[in-house]
């Protein structure tokens, strides 16, 4: 029952089921009556509860109102509560019998600290109650940005975020300079795309930059790390990688983004996207600073190439 919650649940998508069945037993699992109160607000929430089978209703001032929200198995509540250390701030009560799996707070927080996926569906399905305008029962930017730091990743497209990749690519060059190893970066940046938001929508160039970043990470390696250097613009450090290297690992993310299929969320079909890439590296007396400016430079050499290209200058 427990691994069907798992595969089920929208917290823990895309994430090793063996490892959270593993992790979530011992938490075990709890029956809710109709009409039971399973969070109350105003309390110092310290559990999440994935709901296994049956409804709970989410009522926000008053018990007697009627729902803002059902709960349907697969969906989680109180994880709004364990960020920041808020109180509660809705009931949540059973709607009819319901089986919930009951996850302590250090058991959450120790899957989001290992499992960036964990962090990467918290941080969308907080999102989603914000845009769903929700916004009494849920979660106030502050609160994301909170998670966003502490989780380091990107909420839109799960890969790092900037302030992630500013503090690895100080560690990871520092030990490639140590080791006297090489070391490369690439900067790349979607082509024309303020056009392809312009005619597509803005919730369709989020669509691309979700397939763009999967694109990414399924092209590095694991010592390798990606992340959102903002807006439509990434970045992939590589350490003990020759420059020469990285721009064959570029040219393979060029040519995945251009046979990729991007669609919106029902299914519906985008129009593909380009990018364009520089290769910046280690060289005798660079710094961060140096780096960043050569792949940025050659990333300016690519779009002024003609776009869809890789550029690097021995
Ligand atoms: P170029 O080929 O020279 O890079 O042209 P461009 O249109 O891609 O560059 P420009 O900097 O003019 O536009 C970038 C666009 O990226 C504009 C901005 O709205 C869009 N963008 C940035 N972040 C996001 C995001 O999170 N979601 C969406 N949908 N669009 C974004
Ligand atoms: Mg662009
Ligand atoms: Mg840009």
């Amino acid at each position: 029952m427990l691994r069907k919650a798992v595969e089920n649940s929208l917290l823990f998508r895309d994430v090793d089921p063996d490892l959270l069945v593993a992790a979530l037993t011992p938490g075990g699992t709890r029956k809710i009556a109709p009409g039971e109160v399973l969070i109350a607000p105003g309390q110092n929430n310290d559990k999440v509860y994935l709901l296994i089978s049956g409804h709970l209703s989410i009522h926000l001032d008053r018990l007697e109102d009627p729902p803002i929200r059902m709960v349907k198995p697969g969906e989680t509540v109180g994880e709004l509560s364990l960020i920041g250390s808020t109180r509660t701030s809705a009931w949540v009560v059973g709607a009819e019998e319901s089986d919930v799996v009951v996850i302590e707070q250090e058991t959450l927080w120790s899957l989001i600290n290992r499992e960036t996926m964990v962090a990467r569906n918290l941080l969308q399905i907080i999102s989603g109650w914000i845009v769903s305008g929700n916004k009494k029962a849920i979660a106030t930017n502050r609160q994301i940005e909170e998670l966003e730091g502490i989780a380091r990743v990107d909420s839109l497209t799960g890969v790092y975020n900037r302030r992630s990749f500013d503090e690895s690519f100080h560690r990871l060059l520092a030990r490639c300079q140590v080791n006297g190893s090489p070391f490369s970066l690439i900067l790349l940046d979607v082509d024309h795309f303020k056009n392809y938001n312009d005619t597509q929508g803005h919730q369709a160039g989020d669509r691309a930059l979700m397939a763009l970043a999967n694109v990414i990470t399924d092209t590095i390696r694991p010592g390798d790390l990606a992340a959102r250097y903002g807006g439509e613009e990434f970045a992939v450090i590589l350490p003990e990688t020759i420059p020469q290297d990285a721009v064959k690992v570029g040219e393979r993310m060029r040519l995945s983004v251009l046979s990729c299929s991007i669609a919106q969320s029902d299914g519906t079909p985008l129009p593909g996207i380009t990018i364009s890439l520089g290769v910046g590296c280690l060289r005798d007396g660079a710094t961060e600073q140096t780096i960043l400016k050569e792949a940025d430079d050659n990333l300016y050499r690519a779009k002024e190439g003609g776009r869809n290209r890789v550029c690097f200058t021995a």
